[in-house]
């Protein structure tokens, strides 16, 4: 069988927002350092390329592009969370391309599935707009590339602690690309509210589920077992695309919820069994936020393991009664769209 792809490269580690900041190297020098004292068997390493021009004006403007470029070599605040160093620039076309590279070779059936193991992150940023620690969105370039290999439907899910304004304003009137969401709500960036689906030809393929804060593993499995995955096993994606933030851990710094690794796990597993079944398994994840050095390293750890076989489940306990509130405001959204809710 084929094995698990990880895609890395030592040039996002010289992406420096600045001194203090979260979004910092020692994020994915901890993953790689985790790694390389527990490698998981059944993966190897992989190493991207860079994304073309063509590739990123698949999602992003003339202007944006054009402004980006102007800042690779330098340093520059883009917005109050938004900084480069002079090479982050690269480091985010490299990120594009290794997100573009990790779909290139599970669609030929050369990876089992693939983690792209990348910074800068990416969903916050719009077709037009970088922000919020993203410059590039890797997973809308992804999911482009992935349209052109083929795939008649993409699924993106995003489990990140934040809404991933960037990716639905991307695919915001398409149905070629389901794009469903679990965020904590109201937050930052401030979209995500349950009766955003989509317009025009897109209604009803956007899926916002905004939790309060303080939500478990149970209350995300209740999410995924409950509107997730009947809608996915609805659609039939032919590829399935995860933006992995680990963000909503228990000790992240930043969000307010309650996952565990065994929780994200656990998504990650039932992402890996929908693949199994409806696009002979073809699974990316993309790595987006998580800012506890130590929630971040075990938890995209657990990962791996499940991508290249381990099995998992949702950790039983109880729900909470505003996820389930959460949950009913997002499901009455898309019911007039899916038959199946
Ligand atoms: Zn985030």
């Amino acid at each position: 069988m084929t094995a698990t792809l990880l895609l890395t490269d030592p040039l996002f580690l010289q992406h420096d927002p600045g001194h203090g900041h979260p979004e910092s190297p020692a994020r994915l020098q901890r993953i790689l350092g985790v790694l390389a004292r527990a490698p998981v068997e059944g993966t190897v390493m992989g190493v991207p390329r860079s994304a073309t021009d063509a590739e990123l004006a698949a999602v992003h403007t003339p202007e944006l592009l054009a402004y980006l470029k102007r800042l690779s070599g330098h340093e520059a605040q883009i917005d109050p969370d938004t900084q480069v160093s002079p090479d982050s620039v690269d480091a985010a076309r490299l990120a594009a391309g290794a997100s573009i590279k990790a779909v290139e070779e599970v669609m030929a059936g050369r990876a089992r599935n693939a983690f792209a193991l990348v910074r800068p992150p990416g969903h916050h940023a719009e077709p037009g707009r970088a922000m919020g620690f993203c410059l590039f969105n890797n997973v809308a370039i992804a999911a482009e590339a992935g349209r052109r290999l083929g795939a008649e439907r993409v699924l993106i899910l995003d489990w990140d602690v934040h809404h991933g304004n960037g990716t639905q304003e991307s695919f915001y009137s398409r149905r070629d690309v389901l794009y469903q969401s679990v965020h904590q709500f109201p937050y930052y960036p401030g979209t995500g509210a349950a009766p955003e689906v989509g317009v025009g030809e897109g209604e009803g393929y956007t899926v916002n589920v905004g939790l309060p804060g303080g939500n478990s593993d149970a209350d995300y499995g209740m999410i995924f077992e409950e509107l997730f995955l009947p809608m996915a096993e609805a659609y039939r994606p032919q590829l399935i695309l995860v933006s992995a933030g680990f963000d909503p851990h228990q000790n992240d710094p930043i969000g307010g919820m309650e996952v565990t690794e065994r929780g994200f796990a656990a998504m990650c597993a039932s992402m890996r069994s929908l693949a199994e079944r409806v696009c002979g398994g073809r699974l990316v994840l993309l790595l987006e936020g998580g800012y506890s050095l130590e929630g971040l390293s075990q938890s995209v750890h657990a990962c791996i393991e499940v991508l290249a076989g381990r099995g998992d489940s949702f950790p039983s306990g109880t729900t909470h009664a505003d996820a389930k509130q959460a949950l009913i405001a997002s499901r009455d959204a898309l019911r007039p769209y899916w038959s199946v809710l």
